[in-house]
């Protein structure tokens, strides 16, 4: 048997019941085993990582993702789970000894209920976020979670990478949002966590083990999800900001005044936005003149009695006195909110097409990014004065995606030793500062020996006994997250 070109392990090519097993389990038509069919599933989202697998299995069900899981474990063939594959370090794909099964979660893609007066939601782990967002809404509820690749990326993927995106400044993060877990355990057996409970209190918070774990401890099969009061009303802005301490303050106002209803705010440097404006020909600036930062901010409220917009106009008309802000424009309509979210999408498009760089997604508190930012890009710049920092994104809850690209003419992603240094400066930065070296994206391959480095022993220590409790035989997406 041969994927993607190359003889399979032989551990399975000596084993010819192994994959007869497995056909039992789904069906012939949902054992994936030749090279064509299996190359999409092989080769990550950026095309950064590509990997070989003695087949790709598409379960339908929870029990046959438990026999598919069970049957690895006596053949002791590593297991991969892999959801919509839009993850960005490399954890969704095998590595290249060709010796995984890769477990496809997308036909486990049922709503399973949604109960409106409990705000909960339980679904199967191959539910795209897209459908659980749309199921929510049909039930004049919200499911926060937004990211880019919401219409591609599954549940499943969402809570193994812990994933963040545009609304946690808000709503929290995946690992706030799961009230209960099934998950098949590595030998397959299964584990029912399904409560759809705000208190549980009984000891260990298992289900917090699954999420962020990035298939590494087991297969998660469906979950329970928190829904909250759909909004009845959205204002969304763009801001130009005097600088980044004058962007936080302006954030802390709007907490204040609107009650915490402040959805989004987002960080643009004007070099950013300029980049949008060359390489995506749909981006538009809205602001008739130039600005160092911009904040794009989004306010939701499921009350009709207050107006976002004159709250917001308050605020900035506060802001515009002393000086935090410059200028502003608030969206008239769905339309104009839309053009101002685009702008904001375009610049990581933007950035791929101005030149190969460095994307490291890191987070610091909200109160110490004005400080972080300027130490960090000092860091860079002592490297090389001619690098390029971006840093853009998820201020409003400490997390900037802190991109590094070459000068005009220069290629940083050719120079690996350069890379290193400048990564290292980042990194060493942000430690500095007690935070993270990965702040939505997960360790996957990418991040693996950045980890080992940065992690303080004690906890490296730790979660190497979970891994050895719940995984002896380390059959679960090996190579992903831990060393
Ligand atoms: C355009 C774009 C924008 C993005 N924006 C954001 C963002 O704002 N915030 C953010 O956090 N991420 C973002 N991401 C990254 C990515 O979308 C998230 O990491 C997402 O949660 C991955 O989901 P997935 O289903 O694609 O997972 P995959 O890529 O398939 O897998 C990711 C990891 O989860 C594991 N896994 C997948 N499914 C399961 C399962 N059922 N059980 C156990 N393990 C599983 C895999 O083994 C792998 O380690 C973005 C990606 C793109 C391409």
């Amino acid at each position: 048997m041969e994927i993607n070109g190359t003889a399979a392990a032989s551990a399975a090519v000596g084993e010819p019941d192994f994959l007869a097993a497995l056909a039992n389990i789904v069906g012939e038509k949902w054992l994936v085993t030749t090279a064509a069919d299996a190359e999409p599933f092989l080769v990550d989202w950026r095309g950064l990582f590509r990997g070989q697998a003695v087949a790709v299995v598409r379960p339908k069900t929870t029990a046959e993702v438990a026999s598919v899981v069970r049957t690895c474990h006596q053949y002791r063939l590593p297991v991969v789970p892999q959801g919509g594959n839009t993850g960005l370090v490399g954890g969704a794909v095998p590595d290249a000894d060709g010796a995984a099964v890769l477990i496809h979660l997308g036909r486990m893609n049922q709503i399973r209920a949604v109960d409106a007066a409990n705000y909960t939601i339980s679904v199967e782990a191959g539910c795209i976020l897209q459908t659980v967002q749309e199921a929510a809404a049909q039930a004049g509820r919200l499911f926060p979670l937004s990211l880019g690749a919401e219409g591609s990326c599954q549940i499943g993927g969402n809570i193994a990478t812990n994933a963040g995106g545009m609304r946690a400044l808000r709503y929290g993060i995946m690992r706030d949002l799961v009230l209960g877990l099934e998950v098949v355990l590595a030998d397959g057996t299964v584990w029912n966590g399904l409560k759809r409970l705000r208190k549980n209190n009984v000891g260990y918070d298992l289900k917090q083990l699954f999420i962020g774990s990035e298939g590494t401890l087991g297969v998660i099969t469906a979950a329970v999800l928190k829904l909250f009061p759909a909004p009845k009303q959205r204002t969304t802005a763009l801001i130009a900001v005097r600088d980044v301490p004058a962007a936080i303050a302006l954030l802390s106002s709007l907490r204040e005044a609107s009650g915490d209803e402040v959805d989004a705010c987002e960080l643009m440097p004007r070099a950013s936005v300029d980049l949008a404006l060359k390489h995506i020909s749909h981006a538009r600036d809205p602001l008739d003149e130039a600005c160092e930062d911009y904040l794009l901010v989004e306010l939701a409220s499921a009350r009709e009695s207050v107006s976002l917009q004159d709250l917001l106009e308050g605020v900035l008309g506060e802001a515009f006195e002393d000086g935090r802000v410059t200028n502003a424009v608030i969206a008239a309509n769905e339309t104009q909110a839309s053009e101002i979210w685009l702008l904001r999408e375009a610049i990581v498009e933007a950035q791929r097409l101005e030149a190969p760089h460095l994307k490291l997604d890191v987070s610091v508190p909200v109160s110490d990014l004005p400080l972080f930012l300027a130490a960090a890009k000092a860091g860079v710049e002592a490297i090389d004065p001619a690098l390029r920092c971006i840093a853009f994104g998820h201020v409003g809850d400490g997390n900037v995606h802190f991109n590094v690209l070459p000068p005009e003419d220069g290629d940083i992603a050719a120079d690996s030793n350069l890379s290193k240094r400048v990564v290292s400066a980042v990194y060493d930065t942000v430690m500095a500062f007690d935070g993270s070296i990965s702040a939505e994206h997960g360790i996957g391959q990418l991040k693996r020996e950045d980890l080992a480095r940065y992690q303080p022993g004690v906890e490296a220590k730790l979660m190497g006994l979970i891994k050895q409790a719940m995984d002896p035989d380390r059959l679960m997406n090996p190579g992903k997250l831990l060393t």
